[in-house]
Formats: C-alpha cells, sequence, structure tokens
C-alpha cells in the first residue's frame, strides 16, 4: 500500500510542503502532474468519462493507490452500476465553498470522490470501502462534505 509520506497540518505547513500557488508564478509547472488512473471516472457534471487527471506530485501515488483499492474490492461493473465512479475535481484555482481563503484543490491535494452521495452540507451516504481507502493512506476527511478526500489536516 502506499501512503502518504507526510501530511501537513494546517496552512503554513501545506504551503511549506506543497508550495504556494499563490505567489509563485512557477509553481503549477513545479509541482503539477498527470496521473493515468487505473479506471475510467465519469466528470460528476456532465458524466463524460476521464481516463487522467492533474494532481499535486507528492500526492499522486497515494490517492492512485486508494483508487486501485477501491476498484479491485468493489468492481468496475459494481461502482458504474451504482455510480460508485464519479468525479467531481482533483486541481481547481478557487476558493473554499462561503470563503475567500484558497481550496486545498488550488494545491491540487484533494479529490472530490462521487459528489452526490457526500455533498457540501449534509451527512455524508458513502459507501465506508470509499472511506477507508482514503483513510487508511493518511487521507482526511470534512465534516458535511463527505466527497472530499484531502493530504492534510487541520485546514
Ligand atoms: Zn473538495
Amino acid at each position: 500500500m502506499i501512503i502518504l509520506k507526510h501530511i501537513p497540518d494546517g496552512i503554513e505547513e501545506i504551503i511549506d510542503y506543497y508550495g504556494d500557488p499563490e505567489t509563485d508564478n512557477e509553481w503549477f509547472k513545479k509541482n503539477m502532474v498527470v496521473c493515468k488512473l487505473p479506471f475510467a471516472l465519469r466528470q460528476s457534471w456532465n458524466g463524460l468519462r476521464i481516463d487522467r487527471f492533474h494532481v499535486h506530485k507528492l500526492v499522486m501515488d497515494a490517492m492512485r493507490d486508494a483508487l486501485i483499492e477501491i476498484e479491485e474490492y468493489a468492481g468496475i461493473i459494481f461502482l458504474r452500476q451504482h455510480n460508485l465512479d464519479m468525479w467531481g475535481g482533483v486541481y481547481a484555482d478557487r476558493n473554499k465553498r462561503d470563503s475567500n481563503v484558497p481550496s486545498t484543490h488550488s494545491w491540487g491535494i484533494a479529490i472530490d470522490y462521487c459528489p452526490e452521495l457526500g455533498p457540501f452540507g449534509d451527512p455524508s451516504r458513502m459507501p465506508y470501502f470509499v472511506v477507508k481507502a482514503f483513510r487508511r493512506r493518511g487521507f482526511t476527511g470534512l465534516k458535511y462534505d463527505g466527497m472530499h478526500q484531502a493530504a492534510c489536516s487541520g485546514y
């Protein structure tokens, strides 16, 4: 199993470890890589299948490994039949919802997995095998944002 090597806690540690996209013009080029997915995910907003996404280089291996576990546990047919192959995004240069501080998606260190099962503001209905695949590798979740699995804590 590939786990996160370090889980920065709070905004200062996040910037120390993952860099600062707000002040470093070269940040994207230096830190973002393309992850080829172990199985196709469907974009939650239009249903289109993707086979890769951009993610922070320090997070890619553990995030990909979590997806491998999800697919090995449930099987791709089950995932598709139950809409458990839905993807709400990883990298997005945006603020946290209802806030003026950057979202962890601005660093490409969080994945929104199956947004419909863990909608912002509501209790999560995410199956435990999905949550577990991320938790075992060090990803943390947020209360009332069940889709969101982040490679940091305290932010
Ligand atoms: Zn998110």
